[in-house]
């Protein structure tokens, strides 16, 4: 792992303090002490079969050349469908939807094209590691504004005054990682109201849309006046269990996404075409498989922070996401970064420092994040051992 206080030599400075994300580093850690990995969040076992069988029929057909560079049609048109039917937005698939390399090419890509040296790009605080190092290599200045308590609220007047002239960006996340927090209406109607007085766009990740557990999933762009401002993102990653596959997606409007296509050209020019193809038959499954999705979820939330709580941990419980907070001082601990580092060998188990996704280190430093979307058996050794720990001590 590589800390803001590490120089890495021949990085670029815009990239210092970016070495090593958080999550190889704690997924090498798991491989080195062979502990249970409940630190980088990947599913370990396969998507629908309907979607990979998909992929290696394309394969087979010969579609193995460059797909056209918004995406082939078959997967815009998939996505366009979805967004209707999921969430009652309508998109031009032709101008207003672009395939990425994962959810990271797509924040990457509007980062770059939408912003710039001297302009200001607002975020909450803890952030996914890819919005700090995207903004650094756009040349913008990042703003945070830190999401307190144990249900992560902001405070309106804070981010009214991060808003400043220069401000051209929000970058908002909900479903929340790290959190599990779902932004509430009357949250999103704050961000939405200021946006809109200050005319500025909304960059939204929602890869995690189909994981809501408590509370619905809003979009932000659905709010009134927001649909003209916000680019939204997914990710076949998270709704799929494929994310080795790397295709993500960005929809808004034509003119907004055509600068987002603008920076993607020359960042990958184009996204992997089989993969393309067996996302686009994905998005056509039925209601059946997105609730059976978010149900085994669910059940895999509920059950490792039952686990987590029989081992002594105070437990936020996430309202969406594959991962679960827990405060480490409730069992005695004080510093997220020494504690997982020391977990693997104290008690076999990875877990991801919350504070490295802080500018304000001191408000996550009591913060751990565990993901628990791993197989049940998985989850319960993971549990096994924390409680031997804590009898243990
Ligand atoms: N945004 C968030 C909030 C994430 O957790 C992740 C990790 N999956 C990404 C973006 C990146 O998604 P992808 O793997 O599709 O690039
Ligand atoms: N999004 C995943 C997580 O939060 C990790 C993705 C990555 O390794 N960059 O754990």
């Amino acid at each position: 792992m590589t800390t803001s206080a590490d120089r890495v030599p021949y990085l670029a400075d815009r990239l210092q303090g970016f070495g090593t994300t958080i999550f190889s580093a704690m997924t090498a850690l798991a491989v080195e002490t062979d502990a249970v990995n409940l630190g980088q969040g990947f599913p370990d076992t396969d998507g629908p079969a309907v979607v990979s069988d998909a992929a290696i029929a394309a394969i087979r057909a010969g579609h193995n050349q460059y797909p056209p560079l918004a995406g082939l049609p078959v997967l815009r048109n998939a996505i366009a469908h979805h967004r209707a039917r999921h969430r009652g937005q309508q998109f031009d698939p032709d101008r207003e939807i672009l395939v990425t390399t994962g959810a990271t090419e797509a924040l990457a890509a509007a980062l770059l094209g939408l912003t710039g040296p001297g302009d200001e790009v607002i975020t909450f605080e803890p952030y996914y590691d890819s919005y700090a190092a995207g903004i650094a290599m756009s040349g913008a200045t990042r703003r945070v504004v830190t999401l307190r308590g144990v249900d992560f609220r902001f405070d309106p007047d804070e981010l009214e005054a991060a808003f400043t002239s220069r401000t051209r960006l929000l970058l908002l996340n909900s479903p929340h990682n790290p959190t599990g927090k779902v932004f509430r209406r009357d949250e999103l109607e704050t961000i939405a109201r200021l946006c809109m007085e200050r005319d500025v766009v909304v960059i939204t990740d929602e890869v995690y849309e189909h994981l809501v557990y408590d509370g619905d999933h809003i979009p932000i762009a659905t709010l009134p006046g927001m649909e003209e401002r916000t680019v939204t993102i997914s990710s076949a990653g998270k709704i799929f269990s494929f994310t080795g596959w790397k295709i993500g997606w960005a929809c808004g409007p034509a003119d907004i996404i055509a600068a987002v296509r603008t920076a993607k050209q020359f960042l990958t020019y184009t996204s992997g075409g089989p993969w393309q193809h067996g996302v686009a038959a994905g998005l056509h499954l039925g209601d059946d498989f997105f609730a059976d999705y978010t149900r085994t979820m669910k059940g895999k939330r509920d059950r490792l922070c039952a686990g987590l709580a029989a081992a002594g941990f105070d437990v936020m419980v996430p309202a969406g996401t594959y991962f679960a907070t827990v405060d480490i001082r409730s069992i005695g601990g004080v510093d997220g970064i020494e504690f997982c580092m020391a977990l693997p060998r104290a008690a076999g188990v990875v877990a991801v420092p919350t504070q490295v996704f802080y500018d304000n280190e001191d408000a996550g430093r009591h913060l751990v994040r565990f993901a628990f979307c791993k197989r049940d058996e998985v989850l319960d050794e993971a549990a096994r051992r924390l409680l031997t720990m804590k009898e243990a001590s």
